[in-house]
């Protein structure tokens, strides 16, 4: 007899419980619902949390991660693998425009052409740089000092010193290839900042 009798109770149980979710009646003292454009938040249904139809995944614009300007297999290898443009083919060697040299990975303004100078070593040279924008790194051979763009890490080529080209006496040797020459009186592109990573 037990065991029927507690049967009995669980399926009374389970009635009970199931009845509450189709109540449909609505007590006449209840207020009348908002118009739906007064409505700020929906009603949490009492379907929530048992699938995603109509959830959207995709987060507003200025959270996606920004990205580097995409490069040619060319710029990579100079740009990200420290290659070196042969001398004398890069498009900026003999350039004197007025205007500014940016970063060609992260568009970072990284020199100015009053900083350039004509070295004849077949690669732009420039005695100066905008502050801040470059880093100096001491090759592996502990011989040169390698620059890069110190907002994306990008390879830009070396800085040397003593050799009395200019009052500076120091000449940024740098690929044409890791920059981009924006004339002036052009707008300069926004700088792309990634978030740091660990
Ligand atoms: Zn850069």
């Amino acid at each position: 007899m037990r065991p029927i009798k507690t049967l009995l109770a669980t399926i009374f149980l389970s009635a009970g419980c199931a009845s509450d979710d189709h109540t449909v009646e609505v007590p006449q003292s209840s207020p009348a619902p908002l118009p739906e454009s007064t409505m700020e938040e929906p009603p949490v249904s009492s379907t929530a949390g048992k699938g995603n139809e109509g959830m959207t995944t995709s987060v507003p614009a200025e959270d996606v991660p920004a990205r580097y300007n995409a490069l040619s297999e060319f710029e990579s290898y100079v740009i990200l693998k420290k290659g070196t443009e042969r001398p004398g083919v890069g498009e900026y060697t003999d350039m004197h425009d007025p205007g500014t040299y940016i970063c060609r990975q992260c568009n970072a303004p990284l020199y100015l052409a009053k900083h350039k100078f004509s070295s004849n070593c077949g690669w732009p040279s420039f005695d100066d740089e905008i502050e801040g924008a470059v880093q100096r790194h001491l090759d592996e051979d502990g011989d040169r000092t390698e620059i890069t763009c110190r907002n994306c890490d990008g390879h830009l080529g070396h800085v040397f010193f003593g050799e009395r080209y200019t009052a500076k006496d120091t000449r940024h040797c740098v690929n044409s290839v890791s920059m981009k020459f924006i004339a002036e009186g052009k707008p300069l592109p926004p700088v792309i900042k990634l978030p740091a990573t660990e």
